[in-house]
């Protein structure tokens, strides 16, 4: 009988010690109250309540951005990485009670970076569109993005239809990309690792318009002389954050928070301090 008891404990004890090992991830619950109580009316999955999530380092929240990409994220003179983006990441991670790191890396990038489990979230001014959501999951979306054309000052493209033919330069993996090359064709499209070098491409010449985001556009334009933008809109977009298909949690307890701070205004505080209003 002594045997067998013993048998069966120091099975327990194996059981429990390989439980153990399996934990590699931390477990962090939600400390935000506020996040469910201001809760009234959103869209957020009803497992928000019982939001237990694993991030890829315990205690991190860490997203991957491509900071050229103001005023979304860019770098300030300390080489920090600041914007809409980062503020709204630190403020969502200090109400999960984890310590933000960003990670910077060329757009492209980002989708796979949060697929493979390296980051916990990409948040990066990034359209929903139909084919990333076969790859990862999307948070609520908080704000929208507009595909726009910069042209040097007097250029001949004063439309869309003008593009035909012309040297469209555009970032990488974005959704200006992607449209670009399925309306104008790959060999009139020349992809830049970044906005930035897009830019640049234009102001010295070798290409003859950029396709961007409105916000990013006009900072590119502000900073650049003899630049400016297109009346005429390309496309209408709404950016929210890539979050593994495999952490459904962490996309609860994420969209828990930011669903509340889109509701009480905070969201759109940050996003007017980058932005001021135009009417
Ligand atoms: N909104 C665009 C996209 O998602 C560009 C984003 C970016 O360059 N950071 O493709």
């Amino acid at each position: 009988m002594k045997k067998l008891i013993a048998i069966i404990m120091s099975a327990l004890m194996i059981l429990s010690l390989a439980a153990c090992g399996e934990e590699t991830e931390t477990t962090v619950a939600p400390e935000s109250t506020e996040a469910q109580s201001q809760e009234p009316d959103t869209g957020a999955p009803e497992s928000q309540e019982a939001a237990e999530f694993t991030t890829v380092q315990p205690g991190k929240l860490i997203m991957a951005t491509n900071a050229s990409f103001p005023p979304y994220e860019y770098t300030d003179d300390g080489d920090n990485i600041i914007g809409i983006d980062p503020e709204i990441a630190a403020l969502i991670a200090q109400e999960l009670g984890l310590e933000l790191e960003i990670q910077d890396m060329e757009f492209g990038s980002i989708i796979t970076a949060v697929q493979t489990g390296k980051v916990d979230i990409g948040l990066a001014g990034m359209t929903v569109t139909e084919d990333r959501l076969q790859n990862v999951n999307f948070s609520s979306s908080y704000a929208k993005g507009v595909q726009v054309v910069i042209v040097p000052e007097g250029s001949e493209i004063k439309s869309i239809d003008d593009l035909t033919g012309k040297k469209i330069g555009v970032q990488e993996s974005t959704t200006g990309h992607i449209y670009c090359e399925d309306d104008f064709g790959a060999d009139n499209v020349v992809a830049f690792p970044n906005g930035t070098q897009a830019v640049q491409a234009l102001v010295s010449g070798k290409v003859d318009c950029v396709v961007i985001d409105n916000n990013p556009a006009k900072a590119f334009v502000e900073a650049n002389e003899g630049l400016t933008i297109l009346d005429s809109a390309y496309a209408d977009e709404d950016y929210a954050a890539a979050i593994s298909k495999d952490n459904e949690a962490l996309l609860a307890a994420f969209n828990a928070v930011l669903d509340a701070k889109i509701a009480d205004g905070t969201i759109q505080g940050i996003i007017d301090k980058y932005i001021p209003t135009e009417n």
